[in-house]
């Protein structure tokens, strides 16, 4: 006869077992961007920017986990900018990192000091502090002979940034997984593109990773970016599945249906002729000059 299991026990294994269940989910979306844009090859250096979020944790620990089976040669180091934000807690990272094994590397610059004297008070510090960021990073990737730059933004930031540009920006653009840096030194990758806010935070709980939290500065976040986060949000409670095929938009794109003549050939569609094309003043004629018409 089998002895009949304490419920305590039972639901102790239901919840390893979606434990379980969820990592594979989230190694097996990573393993997936990796692979359709190519985001790591064979001898790739990789520097895992490591805030001390929920998001860094989980991109570092995913990637841990791939390198040990990945098909290809390639090293990981954890890097993280120490901007001496009051009350940073410094040692967090070298210590998990050194218990993991993980080479790591704290660069120390005082950001902090400097966007606190620069931005006038009440306003929103983080696009001059993720510039000055980003800027201590790449130097030190540069420097170091690291060849990618690995960045924690998953999929609901990057709709969420597709939606500010499309707002406020005038912009179709979003976040994609794989960037050549402005200065075109660094290649950055973005190996949660595929993986859900909710199942990171869910899977940095379950792991428990010590979390940094990104507001010791005090500040916050734009109302843009709150709202559009909200809007996403809303959309998503009342039509579950909405964002998901939002995301999967970005990567079925028609040039043709949209009004883009940088992107498609509109002008030579269908005419068939080499004859000159009358320019745009030629079909405005007496009303291109009219004030205020820049529609
Ligand atoms: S919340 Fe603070 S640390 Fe984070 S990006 Fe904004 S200014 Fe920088």
């Amino acid at each position: 006869m089998h002895a009949v299991e304490h419920p305590s026990r039972t639901h102790e294994r239901k919840q390893a077992h979606e434990a379980a269940r969820l990592a594979k989910r989230l190694r097996h979306a990573v393993g997936r961007a990796i692979a359709d844009y190519n985001l790591i090859e064979d001898g790739d250096r990789v520097m895992v920017c490591l805030s001390g979020g929920k998001d860094s944790w989980t991109l570092l620990d995913l990637l841990l986990s791939l390198q040990a089976k990945a098909p290809v040669k390639f090293e990981l180091t954890a890097v993280n900018l120490d901007q001496k934000q009051p009350g940073f807690p410094e040692h967090v990272i070298p210590d998990y990192c050194r218990e993991r094994g993980v080479p790591c590397h704290v660069i120390e610059q005082d950001t902090y000091s400097v966007v606190t004297r620069v931005v006038p008070e009440g306003k929103t510090m983080c696009s001059l502090c993720s510039r000055l960021r980003r800027g201590a990073l790449y130097a030190f990737a540069e420097r170091e002979g690291f060849n990618k730059i690995a960045l924690g933004h998953h999929r609901d930031d990057i709709l969420a940034t597709f939606f500010l540009n499309l707002f406020y920006g005038g912009t179709l653009k979003a976040m994609p997984p794989k960037l050549l840096s402005d200065d075109g030194k660094h290649v950055l990758i973005r190996p949660l593109s595929y993986c859900r806010e909710a199942e990171i935070a869910e899977y940095a709980t379950q792991r428990a990773f010590p979390i940094i939290p990104c507001n010791l500065c005090g500040s916050q976040e734009t109302l843009q970016r709150k709202q559009v986060r909200r809007m996403l949000d809303a959309w998503e409670r009342e039509h579950p599945g909405r964002n998901e095929i939002m995301f999967r938009a970005l990567s079925h794109v028609a040039p043709s249906h949209l009004a883009d003549t940088g992107l498609f050939d509109f002008t030579s569609l269908g005419s068939g002729n080499e004859t000159v094309r009358p320019d745009t003043h030629a079909w405005l004629g007496s009303d291109a000059n009219l004030p205020g018409d820049d529609a």
